[in-house]
């Protein structure tokens, strides 16, 4: 094959240009990145609303310290000046229409975290929404409370529990794994850079040469273990053909597609098929919804230190957790305050997942927004609450190419099966392991899926996964060492 193999990513999401970035630095020539939308970012992406950009994706940092690669390559870039990092007053109304006391909200609510937040290692069959309401029932009972008070409690610990899931991006709890962060690596807290994360991709792809990026050829097929002759005259085991026909040739492809996409990809895709394992594996994991809906107000009616509102329903418990769509009006209730307000204006933006995150999709926006501010309305107690002046709905499943937020461990699955999807094919014909087509993604790297970390390492891991097979030297970097320059 001589020294300069040819590799096609698919993809260029942060594991695409992750892998492609990499393979660069070290040394491999022919490098092309297919993009089936018209922008690189996948799941990291932007729109423009009221006075500035936004992000509609992903605006996290899962653990914002130096072990995070992402959040080195942010301070790098310069990406985090201007993020404010304290969290800001959380807001607690009650649907009879008072205030909960935010002493009482912050007390509960840090206990429920202590509920949802341990690692719970070997609980085979288990699932987080009779372990979460089973101990959250416990709890209410230790505290000498008035029953007043503790159905303020329950419905403390209720958005807890919703928060969580929003955090997974699953339906129910009842159908996530209890043990899902049993392989997981926690680097640190959270940071909210909502506003900064979209601009990364541009600096990532700075120095990549902008003729190997090619947009708007969403992929239909990808052959491999054949033999496919190229203008050159060499021969190749893979090729990729794009839906307007154009067909290119390649030693390897990385495949980065989102779970979503590869659960929903025709059996033509693979040719041949991908093994009985790797479907099997695409099939078992689970793949969540999470929308944002952008609310921008001429003024804001919430004080000016408000980092969230929380709407509680006096009839939920930790118990009833549910996001089905005729409750969807109930589990929008979570909101956050784009900070600063210098930036973004006054905007809020409210959180959905799983049946809801989905129903909204067909909503329009203006009935969302007549249905927020009546809830606004009646859980504050003000009947002036005006309505946006703009609302901004993001639609995340009926993204072709993504179709859903990120993955998650159904309950009854153990997280290890994303080694699995990791799993390179190599041909089938000889013994040798020529690693054909690779698989990067949030959803193949067991210790970080559904960050944007645990995207660029998985692409970073395939690249090095190529480097070791040609008997390249991988140089060892910390994460914030992580190479830049190409
Ligand atoms: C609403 C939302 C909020 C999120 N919030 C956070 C957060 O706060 N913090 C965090 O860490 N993570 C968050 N995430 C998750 C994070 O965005 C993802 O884990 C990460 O960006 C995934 O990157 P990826 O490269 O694996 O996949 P993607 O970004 O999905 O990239 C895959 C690429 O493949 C392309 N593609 C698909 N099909 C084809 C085809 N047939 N042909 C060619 N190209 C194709 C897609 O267009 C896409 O660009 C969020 C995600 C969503 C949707």
């Amino acid at each position: 094959m001589g020294s300069s193999p040819k590799i096609v990513v698919l993809g260029a999401g942060l594991a695409g240009i992750g892998a492609a970035t990499k393979l660069k630095t070290l040394g491999f020539k022919d490098v092309t990145i297919i993009e089936a939308s018209g922008e690189a970012g996948g799941r990291i992406a932007k729109a423009c609303f009221g006075k500035t950009w936004i992000d509609t994706g992903a605006q996290f940092i899962h653990g914002a310290s130096e072990a995070n690669p992402v959040y080195c390559l942010l301070k790098q870039h310069g990406l985090l000046t201007d993020v404010v990092i304290e969290d800001g007053t959380e807001l607690m109304f009650h649907s009879k229409g008072h205030r909960v006391s935010a002493d009482l909200a912050n007390r509960v609510y840090e206990a429920g975290e202590e509920i949802v937040r341990q690692q719970h290692r070997g609980s085979p069959g288990k699932n987080m929404g009779d372990y979460f309401a089973e101990n959250s029932l416990g709890l209410v009972n230790s505290w000498r409370v008035s029953d007043e008070e503790k159905m303020d409690i329950l419905s403390i610990l209720t958005l807890v529990g919703k928060s969580l899931l929003i955090d997974i991006g699953a339906q129910a709890l009842n159908s996530v794994a209890l043990d899902s962060w049993q392989y997981y690596t926690n680097m640190g807290d959270d940071l909210n850079i909502e506003g900064n994360m979209f601009p990364l991709i541009a600096k990532l792809l700075e120095d990549f040469p902008k003729d190997c990026l090619l947009l708007d050829r969403p992929v239909v097929k990808i052959s491999w273990d054949g033999s496919f002759c190229d203008h050159d005259k060499r021969l190749y085991p893979v090729s990729v053909e794009c839906e307007n026909g154009e067909k290119f040739l390649c030693d390897h492809v990385v495949v980065t597609f989102s779970l979503g996409c590869l659960k929903a990809a025709p059996v033509t895709m693979f040719d041949p098929q991908l093994p009985d394992d790797k479907r099997e594996v695409i099939e078992k994991l689970g793949f969540g919804c999470v929308n944002k809906i952008f609310l921008l107000y001429e003024k804001a009616f919430w004080e000016r230190d408000a980092g969230s509102i929380s709407l509680l329903w006096e009839d939920e418990t930790p118990a009833s957790l549910s996001t089905d769509s005729p409750q969807w009006q109930k589990n929008i209730q979570f909101f956050t305050v784009m900070r600063p307000r210098e930036k973004f204006g006054n905007v809020l933006i409210g959180w959905c997942t799983g049946s809801v995150a989905q129903h909204i999709e067909t909503m329009t926006e203006a009935e969302l927004s007549a249905a927020i501010t009546c809830n606004f309305r009646r859980f504050m107690g003000n009947p002036c609450i005006p309505c946006p002046k703009m609302v901004l709905r993001t639609q995340w499943h009926s993204k072709a190419f993504v179709r859903g937020s990120y993955s998650y461990i159904p309950a009854g699955v153990d997280g290890v099966i994303m080694d699995q999807l990791a799993d390179p094919l190599s041909s089938r014909k000889n013994s040798s392991e020529d690693l054909q087509v690779l698989f990067a993604g949030e959803a193949t790297i067991k210790n970080l899926y559904g960050t944007v970390q645990g995207a660029l390492l998985s692409g970073y891991r395939e690249a090095e996964r190529l480097s070791q097979h040609y008997g390249r030297p991988v140089p060892s970097s910390t994460p914030c060492s992580s190479p830049t320059a190409i």
